[in-house]
């Protein structure tokens, strides 16, 4: 196995960086990057994609580019869902509004909190 991968972005070798010049005299060229496993921070964490992708960039043009493919490997065919408990309370707050005297008026109202807790499948 080599200790690298050549980056996946499919265009890559067009980006005009310094770091993707090669070559010498008149037969220069932008290559792709090479990312280095051991000698760089991405390789610490194995299924990162950045041991894939030199950035972003390269990344979301190799998504663009096999999107169709990439979903179809583990399509997702119906919507899935989490048990959840919906919690509603009333509390009391206030708002501002323009008053008759065109100044801001402190209003007191009966506001709602939605708060979603996990349900327990112990
Ligand atoms: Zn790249």
């Amino acid at each position: 196995m080599s200790n690298y991968n050549w980056c996946h972005g499919p265009n890559c070798h067009t980006n005009y960086t310094q770091s993707r010049i090669r070559g010498s005299g008149d037969n220069k060229v932008l290559r792709t990057i090479k990312i280095k496993h051991d000698s760089n921070y991405r390789s610490h964490e194995r299924y990162s994609m950045f041991n894939y992708f030199c950035n972003n960039s390269c990344l979301f043009d190799y998504l663009r580019l096999h999107l169709q493919a990439i979903v179809a490997i583990a399509p997702r065919r119906e919507a899935l869902e989490t048990p959840i408990k919906v919690q509603k309370e009333k509390y009391k707050s206030h708002r501002y509004e323009w008053n008759n005297n065109d100044q801001h008026e402190r209003v007191p109202y009966m506001a709602t909190r939605t708060t979603i807790n996990s349900v327990d499948n112990d």
